[in-house]
């Protein structure tokens, strides 16, 4: 990191508006914006919509132990850990429903895979056991699956609870969040960070991090920056109730057919992952383009579910009560991106969800801004530095994005990651 950039010791930074500006209040720059403040930080927050109104807004709002790496995992753990105690630590309630999950697999490659996630997650500390799945009120296995049994993983029934939770605690410990308002540049001189221009102020800064979502790459390039991700269409569906679901139950993903199902609203909520999934870049689209612009497909999610028939029926042909969908931020190896921007002092960013931004924002958000303010003891992040990737053609972008949406619940299956 270059000297300078980081807020080391300080607490509110002379002649500045504000220790920190965050461009973009979905999970990720809510939750940085928490832990600097928690950290003494003066932090302003700039949203041209309003908070939880993209991304975020629109997640399935699940958290999973196993993860495919340990850095992850840690990542993965710590946010569980901190999303049911959240309000010992931000002041104020959030319900978090703890079911736990089921991981199940029904192709011997599949099954071999699920195998080497297990040794791997116990191995990084996972609470996680093979099991048979047991009789549930929506999945009904044949018995010749293999699972794992994940007890920690948990969901939030809502995901603008999180985003709500995020936004009282922020603004208790002394966040301002300013909404309808759009990051329009962001100022330098002698080559740092000197704060953000937006359609209503200046506001001068040492630090300014770019937690701008899909739309993260154009906020960057405001300042020059480049952010490796490609924007990745996600759909999720929601049945009507049912009684044919206990809200009870347990979270399930199925690796081979890379759906994952849970209880919610009393009907069962449906998504996936397709093996071709629509890349959309916000660059090429109109100036005003929002998530609730992107074309949905129930088509998608119907051909997911149909290998499902036997197991889910409910999945396959039950009337649908909510479809909603948006961009996942997807990078080149699946992993985050959180840390500073080459080149550009005081400009940091906090992206690259590949699908799991929601759940992991608590533990990023908490050890970016660590990162940020110099704290002692911090899990360090930094083999998610915008910078690993190197110079990359948009189509690689693109291509290997697209790769780690489609192999979500197995990478590294075929031997590429
Ligand atoms: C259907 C669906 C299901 C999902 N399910 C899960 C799940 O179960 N678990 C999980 O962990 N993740 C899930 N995700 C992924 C998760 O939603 C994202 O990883 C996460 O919300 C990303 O948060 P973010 O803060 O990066 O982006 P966003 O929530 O999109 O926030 C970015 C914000 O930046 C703002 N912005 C953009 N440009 C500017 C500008 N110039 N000035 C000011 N503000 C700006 C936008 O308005 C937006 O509010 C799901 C996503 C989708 C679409």
């Amino acid at each position: 990191m270059a000297a300078g950039s980081s807020l080391a010791g300080l607490r509110h930074t002379e002649g500045m508006d504000a220790d920190v500006v965050v461009i973009g209040a979905g999970a990720l720059g809510l939750s940085t914006a928490l832990h600097a403040a928690l950290a003494g930080r003066s932090v302003t927050i700039i949203e041209r919509d309003t908070a939880g109104s993209q991304a975020s807004g629109r997640a399935a709002g699940l958290f999973k132990s196993v993860q495919a790496d340990e850095l992850r995992t840690r990542l993965a753990r710590r946010s569980i850990a901190r999303a049911r105690s959240f309000e010992d630590w931000a002041g104020v309630p959030l319900a978090v429903a703890s079911p736990g999950s089921y991981l199940i697999a029904r192709t011997s490659a599949h099954k071999q895979f699920l195998g080497i996630e297990h040794r791997q997650s116990r191995s990084w500390g996972v609470d996680v056991h093979e099991a048979p799945v047991p009789a549930l009120s929506y999945y009904h296995g044949d018995g010749s699956e293999r699972a794992l049994w994940c007890p920690e993983d948990i969901y939030i029934e809502e995901p603008a609870d999180l985003v709500r939770a995020y936004v009282a605690a922020a603004e208790r410990h002394g966040v301002r969040l300013l909404e309808h308002e759009a990051a329009t540049d962001i100022t330098l001189s002698g080559g740092r960070v000197t704060g953000v221009e937006t359609t209503s102020r200046t506001i001068a800064a040492p630090v300014v991090v770019d937690a701008a979502g899909a739309w993260v790459r154009q906020v960057a390039e405001l300042a020059g920056g480049r952010v490796a991700v490609a924007p990745v269409r996600h759909q999720l569906l929601i049945t009507e109730q049912s009684a044919d679901v206990d809200p009870a139950d347990p979270i399930i993903r199925v690796v081979d057919a890379a759906v994952y199902l849970r209880p919610a609203r009393r009907g069962l909520m449906v998504g996936g992952f397709e093996a071709a999934p629509l890349a959309v870049d916000p660059g090429d689209e109109h100036a005003s383009f929002r998530t609730e612009d992107l074309e949905l497909d129930l088509a998608v999610l119907r051909k997911l579910a149909a290998p499902l028939a036997a197991e889910v029926p409910l999945a396959a042909d039950a009337p649908v009560a909510e479809h909603r969908g948006g961009l996942f931020t997807m990078t080149p190896d699946g992993r985050f991106i959180a840390g500073p921007l080459p080149d550009l002092p005081g400009l940091w960013v906090a992206s690259g969800c590949n699908g799991s931004g929601f759940s992991s924002s608590l533990g990023i958000g908490e050890a970016l801004a660590a990162w940020i303010c110099s704290a002692p003891d911090r899990l360090d992040i930094s083999p998610l530095s915008p910078g690993r990737f190197g110079a990359l053609t948009d189509d690689a972008l693109i291509a290997d994005g697209r790769w780690q949406y489609a192999h979500y619940y197995d990478p590294g299956a075929d031997g590429q990651s």
